[in-house]
């Protein structure tokens, strides 16, 4: 069955810092995006397109909003939501005094549905459609956060954290507790319907090098799985890993020597990376979750896009609720535009609005899949409104240009800023 949208319509083909911008996104001022079976059939200018559909064709018109795919969130916890602006600390106090207490109560299921229902409503509320998903320790957690996702229909991908040291007891597990019970979720979850299953050691800290390498172990076993985890966040952080691991290079290299790293692995932060490490995560196709709102709220340092892209890492946008502290891409774009002032470079609407779409689709090895409108490409779109604030509605009457309206959009914009938010082409 066919649904048609008409609309204002921007996606991107490529990264707009690598190709000319012309060539990196389409735009129509009076665009079709025209769906088959919740699958993109074609998008294009609506004067071309009118005339392949029959006249009794349902159209849906968005006046004066902006159609774009959905947004994809390369790094957050569900379980984070509800200490979610937790005062005063830097990264390792924060996780012992807020984090793991809250993380405790995800061994029971029911309370993991809950959080999940609320977390996965928020993020669609705020326009974004996939995410890659920290659970807690407990297996329950990774149910539950599956269960309430498939219900919702949802490209997700989720993992149970693994983490067999230097945490409290009730949130430990062992490395082959950690294999089997990651393994029993893999054998469930891994590609039902829209779901994928993420290998997820909390990072090199709270790991033992055994567990690492029986984490190597399954994405061995199972070559399409995700492996998520942190990466040089914090100075006391890759202090702390140095004094753990002497006997490897550098943060990354931990890592490395488990054979955690591929085209499917994503490493959120990476605030403090050495030049040899950014090498090997462009060598190995890994992936980068840039973090801002996060990285700014625990002061662990301003990321430098600049290097990465250097590098030909292919970075997503990540929320990293609870220590970020918006659901919103579009304010982590705000946010994400003001670290590169600080140091001195400009992050460009076009590059912005790339990082949280098809950049992020890159970055989760998605691309075709969700994150633009090519034919085959999964539904999840957004509308997002120019004048759902007095403040945005009256700037825009000063706007000439798509450039202005993307960069007015992410630096006044929030969840009020999305109009509707569409899974496989039903609007939710
Ligand atoms: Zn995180």
């Amino acid at each position: 069955m066919l649904k048609v949208y008409r609309g204002e319509i921007l996606h991107f083909l490529d990264d707009p810092d690598k190709v000319d911008l012309e060539q990196s996104y389409e735009y129509f001022e009076d665009g079709l995006l025209i769906i088959k079976d919740g699958l993109v059939q074609t998008v294009g200018n609506a004067s071309e397109l009118l005339e392949t559909l029959t006249t009794d064709q349902a159209i849906t018109h968005y006046k004066d909003g902006l159609i774009m795919p959905g947004f994809i969130d390369t790094h957050v916890h569900y379980p984070q939501t509800e200490m979610i602006a937790s005062y005063g600390e830097q990264l390792l106090e924060w996780l012992e005094n807020y984090t793991f207490p809250a993380e405790r109560h995800f061994s029971d299921q029911a309370h993991g549905e809950d959080v999940a229902e609320f977390f996965l409503s928020q993020l669609l509320d705020a326009g974004t459609t996939t995410a890659l998903v920290f659970g807690t320790v407990h297996p329950e957690s990774v149910e539950a956060f599956f269960t309430i996702a498939q219900q919702k229909k949802l490209r997700m991908i989720c993992g149970k954290v693994l983490m067999d040291r230097n945490c409290p007891d009730y949130l430990s597990d062992t490395p082959e507790q950690g294999y089997t019970e990651s393994k029993a979720l893999i054998e469930k979850w891994h590609k039902t319907d829209r779901l994928q299953y993420a290998i997820t050691p909390r990072f090199a800290p709270t790991s033992s090098q055994q567990q690492l390498m029986r984490a190597g172990d399954l994405l061995a076993e199972y070559p399409d799985l995700y492996m998520q985890t942190h990466l040089c966040e914090n100075d006391k952080e890759i202090a702390w890993v140095e004094q753990l691991f002497p006997e490897s290079k550098n943060y990354l290299d931990v890592y490395d020597q488990s054979q955690l790293l591929s085209r499917r692995s994503v490493f959120a932060h990476c605030v403090h990376l050495k030049e040899s490490e950014a090498a090997r995560l462009g060598e190995t196709n890994s992936a980068i979750a840039f973090c801002p709102s996060s990285n700014l709220f625990l002061g662990s340092g301003l990321f430098d896009l600049k290097q990465a892209k250097n590098h030909q890492i292919n970075v997503g946008l990540g929320s990293d609720i609870g220590a970020g502290t918006t659901f919103s891409m579009l304010s982590t774009i705000n946010e994400a535009y003001k670290t590169q002032q600080l140091r001195g470079d400009k992050l460009s609407p076009y590059q912005s609005f790339y990082l949280a779409t098809l950049g992020g689709a890159k970055s989760l090895d998605l691309e075709g899949c969700v994150g633009n409108f090519v034919p085959g490409a999964e539904a999840d779109f957004i509308v997002l409104d120019y004048h759902a604030t007095p403040l945005m509605d009256r700037r825009m009457k000063h706007c000439k240009n798509l450039t202005e309206k993307l960069f007015i959009l992410s630096m006044l914009g929030d969840e009020r800023h999305v109009k509707a938010t569409h899974i496989m082409g039903e609007r939710i």
